[in-house]
């Protein structure tokens, strides 16, 4: 029953798909289990327990794990979901780079590679470096079908559309929807996110599987940040939910209240005008501390420079008190802090608890944590493949076609 040469009539059909669906479901959350403890974990009945575990076997998803000891000493096989029975396609598509990767389903990388880009070149160019780049990794790992597709964008992109809408800086890319191109050369499903969504998603499914509740703040070159509640990426009505980063912010201590700076966005005084990475290289300039560049701000703070550390911790203050208004209102489990500046040891960290104590519930602060993303940049890459293996296990139509390929 394991055979996988998809010899004779295809291993699902319809009228099973659902219940292998429902099966998948349990595996993914559980891991190893005997066809016993399936029925104790469901309640269904032995003959569908049988039924639906033969399905998903015959279509290759699941394989056997083992024996262990039954009650009356009879041994029982254990069996688990076969995460090579597939490959997935990433990419995270930066403002100036690419993380591109091929994933089981079970979301390790299998193959890498990075690609330098600049967004503003373009859809036609950048979504054509991703794709050759995805398919020469697709060639290193011959064999097992790719299922989905996964691609995220730094701008906002419509929920109901998969279009990139209004973006702050993705010259030419406003109305594109990815997907289109993405399926003239892989014919598989697609999923388009926005890049701070796919991270939130990632740090999520790799480092806080149990989190249920999670927001995460990305400070990099900008401010972006995305919410996970109940388990799910939270996208709002049109898709642009979670995003504290264009929200109007606190005067940091020692600024003039007015004028408010200007943000990339095109309005004034967004927490990223005030403490993004590149907010705090032009005031440092501004100030008579000319760091250059994100790095170079990095660099002097790991220096010890006082007025580069002075910036780091009051742009943590700011930010948290952005944060906090978020903790308030969607009472996240775990806070987590990822992009470049995150790496500027525990100062921004520091500021953002600081205010985020100060200024949040005290029932809502009283168990959260905030920490560092350890996922060194893959939080884009883990959470698309955790995403579109999402959506491929978890709809009867879909796994249809999947299994079919
Ligand atoms: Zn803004």
């Amino acid at each position: 029953m394991t055979d996988t040469t998809h010899a004779g009539p295809p291993p699902l059909d319809p009228a099973t798909a659902a219940g292998a669906v429902a099966l998948l479901q349990v595996f993914r959350s559980s891991g190893s289990l005997t066809r016993a403890e399936v029925g104790e974990r469901t309640g269904w009945a032995r003959v569908t327990v049988n039924s639906r575990m033969d399905a998903l076997a015959d279509c290759g998803l699941l394989v056997e794990d083992g024996t262990v000891v039954g009650g009356r000493g009879r041994p029982a096989t254990r069996f688990r979901l076969d995460p090579t029975r597939a490959v997935l396609l990433v990419a995270d598509i930066g403002a100036s780079g690419m993380r591109l990767a091929v994933c089981d389903l079970a979301g390790v990388v299998l193959r890498r590679a990075e690609v330098p880009c600049a967004i503003a070149d373009g859809p036609a160019t950048v979504l054509g470096l991703a794709l050759e780049g995805l398919a020469r990794l697709r060639d290193a790992v011959p064999g097992p079908p790719v299922w989905g597709v996964g691609l995220s964008v730094p701008g906002p992109v419509e929920a109901a559309t998969g279009r990139v809408v209004s973006p702050p800086i993705m010259t030419g890319w406003d109305g594109v929807a990815p997907a289109d191109t993405v399926r003239q050369w892989f014919d598989v499903p697609v999923l388009v996110e926005n890049d701070v969504n796919a991270m939130a998603a990632g740090e999520r499914a790799q480092c806080h599987p149990d989190v249920d509740d999670l927001l995460f703040l990305k400070v990099g070159t900008g401010v972006g940040s995305g919410v996970v509640s109940n388990g799910r990426v939270v996208r709002g009505a049109q898709g642009s939910a979670g995003d504290i980063g264009h929200t109007w912010a606190d005067t940091p201590d020692g600024t003039p209240a007015e004028p408010r700076p200007l943000c990339r966005c095109g309005k004034t005084g967004c927490l990223e005008a005030y403490a993004s990475g590149w907010a705090l290289v032009d005031q440092l300039a501004a100030a008579g501390h000319p760091v250059g560049s994100v790095d170079g701000l990095l660099t002097a703070v790991r220096a010890g420079e006082r007025y580069a550390v002075a910036a780091v911790r009051e742009a943590g203050r700011v930010l948290g008190a952005g944060v906090a208004q978020a903790v308030s209102m969607l009472n996240p489990s775990v806070v987590v802090v990822g992009g470049q500046l995150a790496e500027a040891d525990e100062h921004l960290l520091a500021g953002i608890r600081e205010r985020v104590a100060a200024r949040s519930l005290p029932l809502a602060t009283r168990d959260l944590q905030i920490v560092r993303s350890k996922l060194d940049g893959d939080a884009g890459v883990l959470g698309l493949a955790a995403g579109i293996a999402e959506r491929v296990m978890s709809d009867p139509d879909v796994l249809l076609a999947a299994v079919a390929r």
